[in-house]
């Protein structure tokens, strides 16, 4: 049989999917403002967790359509330490930071449900607040809680 390729991903759009999916969607829908295609791939991770994934810290296959990627890097702007800097700089910060925390490197090919186990093993919540020490504090909780929540309903789902 042939293998299937793999998604093209970074580590924190995966868990931003998961994130969501433990706040309580189930689906979702085309962004318009970007044009991204994270309802695309998240509704297939949602749907399937023996999808094979590639991780990257560069521009993957969520930012194929958006209107920030412009081949190379992602050309948006975020807010960091209450300063605003490029999205690009920041993305490749936090994850650098989960592929370390993860054990794992750019160019590490696993399924969905692995990466989700791997997270609940190697992720804890303080490891959410260092990653993102440089968000809002309130914001990190929710992350934190959603994030958790999340990986716990989709290792229910599927492992
Ligand atoms: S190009 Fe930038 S804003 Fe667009 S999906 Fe990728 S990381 Fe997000």
């Amino acid at each position: 049989m042939k293998k299937r390729e793999a998604l093209l991903i970074k580590p924190h759009h995966f868990l931003d999917i998961i994130k969501l999916y433990g706040s309580g969607l189930e689906s979702f829908v085309p962004n318009v403002e970007y044009g991204h295609d994270f309802w695309k791939v998240g509704n297939e991770i949602l749907g399937d967790a023996t999808i094979w994934l590639e991780l990257t810290v560069g521009n993957d296959v969520i930012c194929g359509p958006c209107k920030c990627n412009d081949g190379l890097i992602c050309s948006g702007l975020t807010i960091a330490d209450s300063k605003e800097i490029s999205k690009d700089t920041w993305n490749k910060t936090i994850d650098e930071r989960l592929l370390s925390i993860l054990g794992l490197k750019g160019g590490a090919k696993l399924s969905a449900l692995e990466f989700c186990k791997l997270a609940k093993e190697k992720i804890s919540r303080e490891d959410i607040f260092a990653v993102w020490k440089e968000k809002p504090i309130e914001i990190t909780e929710k992350r934190a809680d959603f994030l958790t929540r999340g990986i716990e309903k989709y290792l229910e789902k599927y492992a």
